[in-house]
């Protein structure tokens, strides 16, 4: 099926804001709560949320194979696990429907009143249930910059790690949509130069810059998914923040990984962008290192131009933009990921949710994480009003931004953005 909706030229008849990360080529996939109180499945145009339940019952959507209730979840995976025709044609679909140029729900004024919400009405939910959520460690800066910091900065990489994209499994209990705050967590932590550990608030929460996507149901126990088939199972792509508080993680890391310094919280864009909506925006990663094990080899533009920034705004404050980096930077992509978290079987379901790993760029503006910006403490950032950051700390607001542009469209993602609040107490 073409993909009608990515038509650069097209126009749509709704009002468009400028420089809009939701233009009518985009048409991502979310799910809100309407004015009603009514939970349903949605897209955005401009600053329009649109009702695709009501789309669907108002008979809009006629020609499409769809179960009458498709639309009417509080969560994607049902249409996810469609599969990409369905996706196809519901994105083709609505580009029809708001094109300048089709006056068939442009003239219904009781339909469009229906139909369309503006932003402040509305209320975005997470958009899939995450059944599994895994998070990479997919950037070569990255992992270099730790392996600095950590270990030996003559052998940054350990052995693997040019050969497999390296992962964990982590936990999907606690991610959350943008806007919903977050508590500073607590736990063990060895201070320097003591030998028993210590219990408190981290003093080292930091942002992961990251991107995830969204799978489809791809294959059954025992079955692997081929690295050059692997693009067909994913659905699409979110900015994703996955929280970290650096001392537990250092304290509890071996020999098993992270832990709780990492599962109390990521949060993510809520609007899905699909990986059609980015297809003018493929690039060729890095060129491995190392010769690839051939089912880690992949032919073509496999990773994806998309420009990422993370801002800092304190409590009542200015905002600061802190970093900018881009996806492309990635070492190993999203078929190499899936192909390897698939190669012993392991079966991935609609929704699933996988994580790139922080996305560092190549020089310190650049770095995805306050750990490697402040370079673990030693050299603070400034903000816009002079003050200082080393790491996150209480009421500051952390946003993630992201878009893909060029000389013809824009699609971008919106936004992810977290608030700290200071240690829960009961
Ligand atoms: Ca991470």
């Amino acid at each position: 099926m073409s993909l009608k909706a990515n038509d650069p030229s097209r126009k749509t008849w709704l009002d468009l804001p400028e420089n809009t990360d939701f233009p009518i080529q985009n048409i991502p996939f979310g799910v809100f709560l309407t004015r009603d109180d009514i939970i349903t499945i949605g897209t955005r145009i401009g600053d329009y949320a649109i009702d695709l339940g009501a789309l669907h019952q108002l008979g809009y959507f006629k020609d499409i194979p769809l179960t009458e209730d498709i639309f009417l979840q509080d969560s994607l995976n049902d249409f996810i696990a469609d599969g990409r025709k369905t996706w196809r044609a519901v994105r083709n679909r609505v580009a029809e429907l708001f094109d300048a140029t089709n006056n068939e729900l442009k003239s219904n004024e009781k339909d469009k009143e229906t139909i369309l919400f503006t932003l402040d009405e509305i209320e975005m939910q997470m958009p899939v249930q995450v059944g599994d959520y895994t998070d990479f460690y997919s950037s070569k800066e990255h992992a270099t910059n730790v392996g600095k910091m950590f270990r030996d900065p003559e052998n940054a990489l350990l052995p693997n790690w040019l050969h497999a994209p390296i992962g964990y499994h982590g936990r999907s209990s606690s991610i959350v949509p943008s806007g919903i705050p977050l508590h500073r967590p607590q736990g063990q932590k060895l201070p320097k130069g003591a030998s028993e550990p210590i219990f408190g608030p981290t003093r080292h929460l930091d942002f992961e810059l990251e991107m995830a996507f969204v799978t489809t149901a791809s294959n059954h126990l025992g079955e692997p998914i081929p690295s050059e088939d692997a693009e067909n199972y994913i659905f699409g792509m979110v900015l994703f923040n996955d929280w970290s508080a650096r001392d537990l993680q250092k304290w509890e890391y071996q020999p098993l990984g992270p832990f709780l310094g990492k599962n109390f919280g990521s949060a993510l864009s809520p609007w899905i962008v699909t990986l059609d909506a980015l297809e003018p925006f493929r690039v060729e990663g890095p060129k491995p290192v190392k010769k690839l094990l051939p089912y880690l080899e992949t032919k073509g533009k496999k990773s994806f131009d998309i420009s990422l920034s993370v801002a800092i705004t304190p409590d009542r404050g200015e905002e600061t933009i802190i970093t900018k980096s881009n996806f492309k930077y990635m070492y190993w992509n999203m078929s190499q990921q899936l192909a390897h978290h698939t190669v012993n079987g392991c079966p991935v379901n609609s929704g699933d949710l996988m994580a790139s790993g922080t996305i560092s760029g190549p020089t310190p503006e650049s770095y995805g994480s306050m750990l490697e910006l402040s370079w673990n403490g030693s050299k603070p950032v400034k903000l816009n009003d002079g003050q200082e950051r080393r790491f996150i700390e209480d009421k500051d607001t952390v946003t993630l931004r992201g878009y893909c542009q060029n000389h013809e469209v824009r699609i971008g993602f919106g936004e992810v953005s977290t608030r700290i609040l200071p240690v829960f107490k009961s």
